[in-house]
């Protein structure tokens, strides 16, 4: 399983990894305020975090009387770190915990999910699959040969069918199993957004309807490599469901994992887990302080 440190090699070394050397020896200059901009926004930043970022270290700049440009560094650490919201735990302390997973196809969802089952199943818990991306007859069979490979049930209906439906009887068949958590697949794309919109809100209230405070958690799969993109669809779906948090798929494979700073200031959500290869182990719980670590690298 590859690190977070070792999933950002693209990031750090093609953009963050200049920014040590920018703040190198020498006194804080209207220039290295300029190339300091420059390389966040290079970085996918964004603009909004970039400027919001900018002018927090320039009023501790201020307040603090810092002149070189060597302390900046330990500035921009913390407050990155003060961008990045605390990852709680998954809140799965439930007899039935219920996690519904939303994303685009193609942003590594089918993988995560596998991931994710994997994960809990080797913390002791008893996971089924709901496949409820049923407007591809792919999804279904995709996850199915992941529930084989990780070695959980899918529970599936016909291609085209009512994703609620298949919802209902993976609910129904896991309490009925005794097993203690569902991960709900959704489609990643229907005609309309509309569409989109209203068949995210039926699953989820016939989830809300057969178990208590569900869905516990929502999880969004981004993938990283898609970087300010993956904001605006991002917005999409927050504005179709409630998202808990956010999976960031594929960030071994990107050079944008500056992404996850606008994804914390922006959205306001955590990031609770990175994809870090293409292998079922690869999955990493998000580590803030690991993950500035591996952006503007150690020291
Ligand atoms: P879906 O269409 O959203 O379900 O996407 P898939 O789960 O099928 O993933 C799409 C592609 O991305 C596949 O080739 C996966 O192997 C690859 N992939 C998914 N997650 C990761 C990751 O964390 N790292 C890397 N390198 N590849 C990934």
């Amino acid at each position: 399983m590859k690190s977070i440190f070792e999933s950002l090699r693209k990031t750090r070394n093609a953009v963050f990894g200049q920014i040590a050397s920018l703040l190198g020896t020498g006194d804080l200059t209207e220039e290295t305020w300029e190339e300091l901009e420059a390389l966040l926004l290079q970085g996918d930043v964004g603009v909004e975090t970039t400027q919001a970022l900018l002018g927090k270290l320039r009023q501790r700049v201020k307040a603090e009387g810092i002149i070189r440009a060597q302390e900046l560094r330990r500035l921009l650490r913390e407050e990155i770190l003060a961008l990045l919201p605390e990852p709680q735990p998954l809140n799965l302390n439930w007899p039935l915990a219920v996690i519904l997973i939303v994303g685009v196809n193609g942003s590594g969802k089918t993988t995560s999910i596998a991931k994710l089952a994997a994960m809990l199943q080797r913390q002791g818990r008893r996971v089924l699959l709901a496949a409820g991306d049923t407007f591809r007859a792919a999804a279904i069979d995709q996850l199915k040969v992941w529930g084989e490979r990780v070695g959980v049930p899918v529970i599936t209906g016909p291609a085209g069918g009512d994703p609620s439906a298949v919802t209902f009887d993976a609910l129904e068949a896991a309490q009925a199993r005794h097993l203690d958590t569902v991960i709900v697949d959704t489609a990643g794309r229907l005609h309309t957004q509309h569409n989109l919109m209203a068949e995210l809100e039926k699953i989820r209230r016939v989830i809300a309807r057969r178990v208590a405070w569900a869905p516990h958690e929502v999880l969004l799969v981004l993938d990283a490599t898609t970087g300010q993109n993956g904001l605006l669809q991002a917005k999409q779906f927050m504005a179709a469901v409630k998202v808990t948090g956010i999976i960031l798929a594929k960030l071994d494979g990107s050079a944008r994992g500056g992404m996850v700073l606008a994804i914390g200031q922006q959205l306001g959500l955590p990031v609770r887990f990175v994809g870090t290869g293409e292998g079922v182990e690869d999955f990493a719980p998000f580590d803030r302080e690991a993950f500035v670590e591996g952006l503007l690298g150690q020291g």
